[in-house]
């Protein structure tokens, strides 16, 4: 499919396929299928067998089955709301077919009397008969060849049919036109992969259950991976290439913040800061990761270089994703900064018109030296004087695009630091930040107290009191963590608000409540409140972000506990532990745990190493369920899966060296298939 002109129809608009009006144009962008390219993707998700012909000896009530059967006799009893019955048999047995909201006429002619026929439909027992209501299938038996096969389903939105949606694909893919790989021969032979068109021939018409370690499926995957390298790769090289001024630190305000600074770095916090000094000075732009776990200290790595930069005459943005956040950074920064001139302010979604105006103008006269804020930092209005340096915090909802935005939006002169706490399993480690160079802070600050992890049945939660209680007359605070916000009939878990109503009889006056359905408005109240020591417990779902620092809370109680992934409990856990004081962790769970529950809260109890327990994680986990990466906001692969398609990372992290701006032109094709070349072009030109 190299060849653009023959398969350039694939990246038309999906309306120009025949058949797609506005109805149909609609229903499919509700599957997210708006370009012809885009129904490919989306494979078959369940197989219906229709391919054999029980006889009636051997129907299973619940199941799909395929009968073959002559009708003899009618019942159309014309009364409101029931249903018309035709009854079949084999010779030897009998079953019923029910008619909801059909027509005496229509039935006649499908099933007519004394005629042998089949029948597809799933099978029900109601009043000691079989009977298959609304069959979704009847043919004449000389047709019983269409009936009788194996249908692959999708999952489809409401207002696509089945056959509607078949036809398109089936048009679709018979216009694809075998075209030259993108791949070597000999690659594509040593691989057993197939063509793509072969490939995908066979997958939407499979004849079981696609099967992720197929040859055909792992070509998939392979376009994949490679498609997101290439994107990548190609930024870092653009990032890399072009040269900036070097920055020229001496040090000055690093040790000022250091001396206000209560502690000494750790040897890795001091590695990393050289690793980033290095970056500041040099010619080349740095575009790096700081990895670490929740409450590892990045944030003081973070201020530091800030220090640098605004020492060498550069202004600095550092980026939150909440006001809470931002806020506590600014905070943090008027402290350890209290003896300087630097000039530091803050600006978020709540600063008025007239201030924002303010600012900016202060900004853009480089009056400024560090600002704080939400993503209204970088807004088009907002203009720097000088920029030196972005520092983008917990920004899980960053995907190579935006970072590459805000590197052109910084200018050439600008760094780029990213923190993020989110535990990345290796294999998925390039395929994710391929663009950037990553520092990983693995230890933790040396006088960092232990958190006690404990596991405890709910039945026991009147233990609970008697310890909470004195953790709050000593002046420490209590995160309690539901998984739902209300009561819910179908899910058997607590939720915040019941939880809150029984605390605060227990501790009156003494409990907040927040979870998602709240406004921000309110959930900063009660946020506020909390870290202002106001209230003592503060009862929540998981909404509250794992950056904000909470020296003071030590005891953090999670209800249903197994119902949490394992890298999303230790996430919760990082809330507590950031003070001086002795802090606690209870899970508390449902009696009659499964293995993996046991297992997961087990390796919780023994380690409270971020990176092993996500890798512990994503050995726990199935394909496609890759939870934790998902509710961080990084994208999944559509068919990649990092645990199942290990080799094909690793081959395609091999592979993809010998991929460069020379070759690149061969998988134009590729990148527009996978949504990969707007970027990639743009980075290129
Ligand atoms: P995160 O990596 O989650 O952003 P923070 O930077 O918020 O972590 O750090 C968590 C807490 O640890 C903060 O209160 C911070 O002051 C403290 N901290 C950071 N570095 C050290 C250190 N070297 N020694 C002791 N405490 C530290
Ligand atoms: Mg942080």
């Amino acid at each position: 499919m190299q060849n653009i002109n023959k398969n350039n129809f694939l990246f038309d608009d999906i309306s120009s396929l025949k058949g797609v009006g506005p109805k149909i144009k609609k229903y499919l962008k509700n599957k997210k299928i708006e370009k012809i390219k885009d129904l490919l993707w989306d494979l078959p998700n369940q197989i219906i067998d229709r391919s054999k012909i029980s006889n009636l000896k051997q129907l299973e009530i619940g199941k799909m089955m395929t009968i073959k059967v002559t009708v003899s006799k009618y019942s159309f009893p014309r009364i409101m709301n029931l249903p018309n019955k035709v009854i079949c048999t084999d010779g030897d047995k009998k079953i019923n077919i029910i008619f909801f909201n059909s027509r005496e006429g229509y039935i006649r002619k499908v099933l007519p009397i004394k005629n042998e026929v089949v029948i597809s439909g799933k099978i029900n027992y109601y009043k000691k008969n079989y009977q298959i209501i609304n069959p979704t299938y009847i043919a004449p038996i000389e047709k019983k060849d269409d009936v009788a096969k194996i249908f692959p389903r999708y999952s489809l939105t409401e207002g696509l049919t089945e056959k509607i949606y078949r036809k398109l694909i089936d048009s679709v893919l018979n216009k694809i036109e075998d075209d030259e790989d993108w791949y070597s021969d000999e690659f594509v032979k040593k691989n057993k992969f197939r063509k793509l068109k072969d490939v995908l021939l066979n997958l939407h018409n499979p004849k079981k259950e696609i099967d992720i370690q197929s040859n055909d499926y792992r070509r998939l995957v392979y376009d994949e991976i490679i498609s997101n390298l290439i994107t990548l790769l190609s930024a870092r090289r653009v990032v890399k290439i072009k040269k900036k001024k070097r920055k020229i630190v001496n040090n000055k305000f690093k040790n000022i913040i250091l001396k206000n600074f209560s502690f000494n770095l750790t040897e890795n916090q001091n590695n990393i800061l050289n690793d980033i000094d290095k970056d500041i000075q040099s010619d080349n732009r740095m575009f790096r990761l700081l990895q670490g776990d929740v409450g590892s200290g990045k944030t003081i790595l973070a201020l530091i270089s800030a220090a640098a930069v605004i020492e060498s005459g550069y202004q600095v943005g550092f980026m939150s994703p909440t006001e809470i956040l931002s806020d506590q950074h600014y905070k943090l920064a008027k402290k350890l900064f209290f003896s300087t001139n630097i000039n530091i302010e803050l600006l978020t979604g709540k600063t008025n018109t007239k201030e924002k105006k303010e600012l900016s103008l202060k900004l853009k006269r480089g009056k400024i030296n560090l600002i704080f804020g939400t993503h209204s930092l970088f807004q088009k209005k907002i203009e720097f004087h000088k920029l030196g340096l972005v520092i983008i915090d917990e920004q899980h909802k960053f995907g190579v695009k935006q970072r590459l935005e805000l590197a052109k939006k910084g200018g050439a002169n600008c760094d780029i630091l990213v923190m993020s706490a989110t535990p990345i399993p290796r294999t998925m480690m390039l395929s994710i930040f391929g663009d950037m160079d990553v520092s990983r802070l693995k230890e933790k600050p040396k006088n960092r107290k232990n958190i006690i992890t404990l596991a405890k049945p709910e039945d026991k939660i009147s233990e609970l009191w008697p310890l909470l209680k004195k953790q709050i007359s000593i002046n420490n605070q209590v995160f309690w963590v539901c998984p739902l916000i209300e009561k819910s009939n179908k899910l058997d878990c607590s939720s915040a608000k019941n939880k809150f109503d029984l605390i605060k009889k227990i501790f009156p006056g003494k409990v907040g409540l927040i979870h998602g359905a709240l406004e921000q408005k309110n959930k900063n109240e009660v946020l506020n409140k909390f870290l202002k020591n106001e209230i003592k417990i503060l009862v929540s779902t998981t909404v509250i972000e794992v950056g904000i620092d909470f020296p003071n809370a030590n005891v953090m109680i999670i209800e249903n506990a197994n119902k949490f992934g394992l890298s999303q409990l230790h996430q919760l856990r990082g809330r507590v532990g950031r003070g001086k004081n002795e802090s606690i962790c209870i899970l508390l769970y449902k009696k009659n745990l499964s293995i993996n529950s046991k297992k997961r809260l087990k390796i919780l109890k023994s380690t409270n190493d971020g990176f092993l327990i996500a890798d512990e994680d994503l050995k726990m986990r199935g394909h496609g369920d890759l939870l934790g990466l998902q509710q961080s906001g990084i994208k999944n692969f559509k068919f990649a899966d990092p645990l199942q398609h290990k080799s094909l990372f690793l081959l395609a992290e091999k592979n993809i060296k010998k991929i460069d701006k020379n070759n690149l032109k061969k998988f134009e094709n590729l990148l527009k298939l996978h949504d990969r070349s707007g970027i990639v072009s743009e980075i290129v030109n």
